[in-house]
């Protein structure tokens, strides 16, 4: 059951808005993915929670996800306590993730916030053998961890990555949430994600750092065409550690 990457989430949906491009894109790559969601998105005010199941259940497919589970916090009250990371705990030791991808802090919501310190320690502790020595799982602390912005990016990223080819996958793995997102069928209260605003901002938001994406690669073949189709997004991550590499970036595929 192990995988190479765990995409946590505090609600169904954060993973997709803000690295769907990226997980997809993993996936691609022949990486096994998993997606944690912390709550079941309870307090959402469209939809039911067992819809938001089904339609996480479909855009973790859509991703090529092997495995999509939710610790079952309450949504709205996410906070960095030991009983909430003893909660996680077991899912990171069952997966023993080499990498975490969890929300960044400085999100717009306060849910995300406690996420990123939540995942952030919950992971640390994971690794103590002495916690809770008669589980069924081993002690296992993930070596990196990268965030994300659900919503909006505090700071310059640490890495922006091309997710130029896996953006309409993305967009597909969004409009799975039916009940959440446009979906001028569905009758239920208007909301800022279920308006077409949310879908230009959600584009606009990639297209931008597909712009700072042309500065870091250079001018190379790749870039140029997707420049000329004028087709580039890049999604971001944060680290709270500076990133060690093997090779320097840039001279990957040379050398
Ligand atoms: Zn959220």
């Amino acid at each position: 059951l192990s995988v190479d990457v765990l995409a946590v989430g505090a609600h169904p949906d954060d993973v997709e808005v803000g690295i769907g491009g990226l997980v997809r894109k993993l996936t691609d790559d022949g990486r096994r993915v998993a997606i944690l969601d912390l709550t079941r998105g309870e307090m959402g005010s469209r939809g039911s929670v067992r819809e938001r199941k089904e339609e996480a259940r479909n855009a973790a497919g859509v991703l090529g996800a092997v495995c999509r589970e939710s610790v079952r916090l309450p949504d709205g009250a996410l906070c960095n306590s030991a009983e909430q990371q003893r909660a996680i705990i077991p899912f990171l030791r069952k997966f023993q993730p080499d990498v975490i991808l969890a929300p960044m802090r400085g999100d717009l919501h306060p849910d995300h916030e406690a996420a990123h310190y939540l995942v952030r320690d919950a992971n640390h502790f994971a690794g103590l053998a002495k916690l809770d020595p008669e589980s069924e799982w081993e002690p296992w602390r993930a070596p990196r961890v990268y965030y994300y912005s659900v919503y909006r990016e505090p700071a310059l990223p640490a890495l922006i990555v091309d997710v130029t080819r896996q953006f309409d996958l993305k967009v597909e793995a969004l409009r799975a949430y039916r009940s959440q997102f446009h979906n001028p069928d569905y009758e239920g209260p208007e909301t800022y994600i279920a308006s077409e605003q949310f879908w230009e901002a959600m584009r606009a938001r990639a297209a931008y750092w597909g712009t700072r994406l042309v500065s870091i690669h250079g001018v190379n073949q790749h870039t140029a065409d997707q420049v000329n189709k004028g087709v580039l997004y890049g999604e971001c991550l944060f680290s709270d550690v500076p990133i060690a590499v093997d090779v320097l970036p840039g001279l990957e595929k040379t050398g």
